[in-house]
């Protein structure tokens, strides 16, 4: 599959076109911002690390029926993705209070919610991604009815699936973001899941001491973020850890003696 020309530039991600239309390439990035914009920096390793959680994760939803993005992931920092139109909505699902709600509405940070709860906010940096209702997606014509059931139906099925798979590696997912896209097959219109699912994206706080092991760590400067999407990436068994592998040392043979008869 040969690279073509850029075709977007996101702030952790680069799309690039292929020789065939359907597909692009989707190049993960060291880049991190929060809030906005207003923080950036580079941290070494980030890219190739939520490529391969990523691939992992949507591989993992693919088996389970949920039609995502994802073809193939071609090396360490790149994935082969189906070219979709990206919805411009972001789908937060929260399972605990933290980030922007508790902010926004005085909730008590930590305080696990008795439903999962689904946020809709409009993907617009300038506008710093306002929080949107149903009625506003229905009014601008964003989604139909039909397809935010479907959406609706894809989220509580993702975030069961993703649930039940960190809880299993000690790992709370607390609450994640996702993109749809729509995919033109036949004359009609499929929404499938797109973007990316990574420590980027999601909350991810460890089972018993809810150290954080996601972009918090960033966000709220605590360090050794790298540190943190390893952990994610070695308790899902998809880390194989450099530096465990030593070259195995080499001794000459020693010379075998025979006795002599
Ligand atoms: P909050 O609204 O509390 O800031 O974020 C809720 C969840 O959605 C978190 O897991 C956060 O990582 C994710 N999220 C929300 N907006 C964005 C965004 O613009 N970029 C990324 N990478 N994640 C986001």
């Amino acid at each position: 599959m040969k690279k073509g020309k850029k075709i977007y530039e996101g702030k952790a991600k680069i799309v690039f076109a292929t020789s065939d239309k359907n597909l692009v390439i989707q190049h993960f990035k060291d880049d991190a911002t929060a809030f906005n914009n207003q923080k950036k920096d580079v941290i070494d390793g980030k890219g190739i690390l939520n490529n391969r959680i990523s691939e992992h994760i949507l591989t993992n939803l693919n088996q389970v029926g949920i039609k995502n993005h994802l073809i193939k992931r071609l090396n360490m920092r790149e994935q082969l993705v189906q070219h979709v139109e990206i919805i411009p909505i972001e789908f937060i699902v929260r399972n605990i209070a933290t980030g922007s709600l508790t902010k926004r509405l005085g909730i008590e940070d930590g305080t696990v919610l008795e439903y999962p709860l689904v946020e809709y906010c409009l993907k617009n940096d300038e506008l710093g991604d306002p929080l949107i209702s149903k009625e506003h997606i229905l009014a601008f014509k964003w989604m139909d009815d039909f397809e935010i059931d479907f959406v609706n139906n894809e989220l509580a099925r993702i975030n069961d699936f993703l649930q039940g798979m960190f809880r299993g590696v000690g790992i709370k997912l607390v609450d994640f973001k996702v993109e749809f896209g729509r995919l033109e097959k036949n004359g009609k219109k499929d929404i499938i899941l797109a973007d990316e699912i990574s420590p980027d994206t999601c909350r991810l706080w460890d089972a018993t001491t809810d150290k954080k092991l996601d972009k918090d760590r960033f966000r709220k400067d605590l360090g050794n973020l790298v540190e943190g999407y390893q952990e994610v990436a070695r308790r899902l068994d998809i880390l194989h850890e450099q530096s465990n592998i030593r070259p195995l040392k080499y001794s000459k043979p020693k010379a075998v003696k025979f006795k002599k008869k």
